[in-house]
């Protein structure tokens, strides 16, 4: 995972760019994906995809050519979007298109202006202090055109078309949190889940934020019904504890599965309401006219976020690898969960069956299994038994194996 960050961080990502194809490019090598394109000008719901843009230069300098800023030092130098200028400015004038982030005085800021034409530098806050001088040059040689606006979209068939889609954005130059560290976990998660048999199939979507989740479902609105469960990934390399975003129905069985094992796994978790924690594309895929239920699992906050030190040193192999498997549960249990539906009468003849369970060995299970024969009748599933016997699903789901090998339990599908 911190392979492909480091190959892609440093890339010009922005929406519509040759740094995104490029990356897309990178990870179809890892897993195939299909490239959707959507070009400049098409009318997407409300929305309009906007033109491709590059910046092959750009720089502040005083009248005696002292360059104060240069974009070859940072690609954050320059905002996302900016238009092109080659002008003369006054301090006070330039000083309305620079961004610092006081709170970070050290990092320069990322900031973007996709919709609204304008241009812009960013900078060290301590740096302003260098602008001693009346006037300023400033130059930037940016270029809108039109362009394909890009989604890489790798789906692994299941045994049903009821699909499981995984979302991560892939459009912040420099940002290596937010959001590679997303991206690099989705693709490892891919790679897992197309080595396993699957009951649902899963959709794993690489987009430029927003605008890309509204141009493939706009596009692509046949699919909306198959969709049954999302997750957002993102921000998931640093050392805050794990924190659940819930879904906009707020306790489907996706939120229950995630909060069941974040509570049994983890010492410490947090958890709030749909758009109350963090914002991407979840606001598209749960929003109006679609609403997939789509839970965002994150690290969220740090003090890094949106400047030039979310970079790699901030993140860890080890980060990364906790919130893979930490997912990858979450959709093994969905994947797995069934409904057991009884078919025998009268309490179960355990030691007969070759059911009884030791308490020596499985407190808790053995204390369970009168609660677990009694919850068979068709209204819950394995994963709604586990959960409200606080038990882990494995153990329920393990047991109930038994069942259904000795034909006590019929499976049925949810
Ligand atoms: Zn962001």
């Amino acid at each position: 995972m911190i392979q492909l960050i480091n190959n892609l961080w440093f890339k010009r990502r922005d929406i519509i760019s040759d740094g995104f194809d490029q990356s897309l490019d990178y990870i179809s090598k890892i897993i195939p994906l299909k490239i959707h394109k959507i070009p400049t000008g098409t009318r997407c719901w409300t929305w309009i995809i906007p033109e491709k843009w590059s910046v092959k230069e750009a720089y502040i300098e005083d009248l005696h050519g002292q360059r104060v800023l240069d974009l070859k030092e940072h690609p954050l130098h320059v905002i996302s979007y900016s238009l092109p200028i080659d002008k003369l400015v006054t301090k006070q004038e330039l000083l309305k298109h620079v961004y610092t982030n006081p709170e970070r005085p050290d990092s320069i800021p990322f900031e973007f202006k996709y919709y609204e034409r304008d241009w812009g530098f960013c900078i060290q806050d301590n740096k302003l202090k260098d602008f001693t001088k009346d006037k300023y040059k400033v130059f930037i040689d940016s270029k809108f055109e039109k362009g394909d606006l890009k989604i890489g979209d790798y789906t692994i068939k299941g045994k049903t078309d009821e699909t499981i889609v995984l979302v991560a954005h892939l459009c912040h130059p420099a940002q290596v949190n937010d959001d590679l560290a997303g991206v690099a976990v989705l693709v490892d998660i891919a790679k897992e889940i197309s080595k396993r048999k699957n009951h649902y199939t899963y959709k794993f979507l690489l987009t430029p934020e927003t605008i890309g989740s509204i141009a493939y479902l706009s596009q692509n609105e046949s699919i909306i019904p198959q969709l049954k469960y999302g997750i957002f990934l993102e921000m998931l390399g640093n050392d805050n504890t794990f924190v659940l975003q819930r879904s906009r129905q707020g306790n489907t069985r996706l939120d229950r599965i995630a909060r069941h094992l974040m509570k049994s796994q983890l010492n410490n978790f947090r958890e709030g309401a749909f758009r109350k924690i963090v914002g991407n594309d979840e606001m598209v895929f749960n929003g109006p006219g679609v609403d997939i239920p789509m839970i965002s699992i994150s690290r969220f906050p740090y003090p890094e976020y949106h400047t030039s030190n979310d970079n790699l040193d901030i993140i860890s192999e080890q980060r990364l690898k906790e919130s893979k498997e930490l997912i990858l549960e979450i959709l093994d249990i969905i994947d797995k969960d069934y409904i057991p539906q009884r078919q025998f009468k009268g309490p179960i003849f355990l030691s007969g069956y070759g059911l009884w369970v030791d308490w020596r060995k499985n407190k808790k299970l053995n204390e369970s299994i009168e609660q677990i024969m009694l919850n068979l009748e068709g209204d819950k599933s394995v994963f709604d038994i586990a959960e409200e016997l606080d038990m882990e699903f494995n153990d329920v789901f393990d047991y109930l194996n038994k069942f259904l090998e000795k034909g006590l339990i019929e499976k049925h599908y949810l």
